[in-house]
């Protein structure tokens, strides 16, 4: 298959990579196009065959369910059963935070296929802010199911680019629209009724992080993040989101010991040389993510880029720093367990 890359950096070309990522998936196609998180593989969510190449073209297996995005917030109501017990908290999550980063697990609908929600009764939902993704959807008017636009356990595509190194001749069109706002995947909660405040489970640390949610329910973050989670995030395997250069997260510069003859390459939160990790070694490559100051949201969009620079600068292994785990740190340090963890 010909993959074709449509670009809209003018308004004209813009128009025409709407009305032909429509017109694909209308007919059952698959598309990648950007959201502000990681550019996402589209299918239109109420189709089973269409879902079921979105499944092959990642080589995803089953058992991991997709998200599906609305075109609007009312349309929530036509995928999930919302309860009764938790449905003021899920509307005051959703005024604040959609369209946005922040996927809910709710029960599901009849009209989603089975193949969506890996045969599980629920689904997850959100409603994506990327004016590129919001038009396509709205227009197309039914919701999407879209995960990251990349091989199944590989690095998310933050870039076009990326995608087409990741799903070249398996997708047909390719939406190029820049670089991604947050460059980390969706947050994802689970909301459950209690008293006095309802219980929030983080199952994904994500954009939206846990000084965001507090004020609506009791916070919990997920536990068993590097064990089998197949009852809660069943796609949240202990490895994940890796490279294919074998990856080491460091707990201190003391915990390195370069051997001989190894090519080493650094990813690095601020690049300062106080850190204790810039000078270790002679290091084959570094990506800093965010350089001098070290500001989150800097590292979080840089972060699968760089990794994925990382990845091809043809050292034996990428040692990473740990980041602080306090809001976006706690996502990136997530991945950068799973990523680690393959090894
Ligand atoms: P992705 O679309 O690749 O960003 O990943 C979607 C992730 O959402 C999956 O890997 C699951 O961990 C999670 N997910 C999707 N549907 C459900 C669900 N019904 N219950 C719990 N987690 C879900
Ligand atoms: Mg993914």
């Amino acid at each position: 298959m010909q993959t074709t890359v449509l670009h809209t950096d003018e308004p004209e070309h813009l128009h025409r990579a709407v009305a032909e990522a429509t017109r694909l998936l209308k007919a059952g196609e698959i598309v990648a196009m950007p959201t502000e998180t990681v550019y996402g593989l589209a299918a239109d969510a109420l189709n089973a065959d269409a879902v079921a190449k979105v499944f092959a073209a990642k080589e995803r297996p089953a058992f991991d369910p997709l998200i599906v995005h609305l075109p609007t917030k009312q349309s929530l109501n036509d995928v999930a059963d919302v309860p009764e017990s938790i449905r003021k908290t899920v509307i005051q999550l959703i005024e604040r935070f959609w369209p946005g980063p922040l996927t809910l697990i709710l029960p599901k609908k009849a009209c989603i296929p089975d193949i969506v929600t890996s045969g599980m009764p629920t689904v997850a939902v959100r409603m994506s802010s990327h004016p590129i993704f919001k038009r396509i959807v709205q227009e197309l008017g039914r919701p999407l199911a879209a995960p990251s636009a990349n091989r199944f356990g590989s690095i998310s595509p933050t870039s076009a680019s990326a995608v087409v190194a990741e799903l070249d001749g398996r997708i047909p069109l390719v939406i190029d629209g820049g670089a991604c706002l947050h460059g980390i995947e969706s947050t994802i909660i689970k909301i459950e009724p209690a008293e006095p405040k309802p219980m929030i489970t983080i199952l994904r640390p994500g954009p939206i992080i846990p000084d965001d949610l507090k004020q609506y329910g009791r916070l919990q973050r997920h536990q068993k993040h590097l064990v089998n989670e197949v009852s809660e995030a069943p796609g949240q395997l202990a490895s994940h989101y890796a490279p294919r250069t074998p990856l080491r997260l460091l707990e201190s510069p003391k915990d390195f010991i370069p051997e001989h003859g190894k090519k080493y390459a650094l990813l690095s939160f601020c690049g300062d040389a106080d850190d204790g990790y810039v000078d270790l070694t002679d290091w084959h490559q570094i990506m800093i993510l965010s350089p001098g100051n070290g500001k989150l949201p800097e590292a979080a969009v840089r972060f699968f880029y760089a990794l994925r620079e990382l990845d091809h600068s043809g050292a034996d292994e990428i040692i990473a720093e740990p980041l602080h785990e306090h809001g976006l740190g706690i996502a990136m340090m997530d991945r950068l367990r799973r990523a680690a963890a393959k090894f």
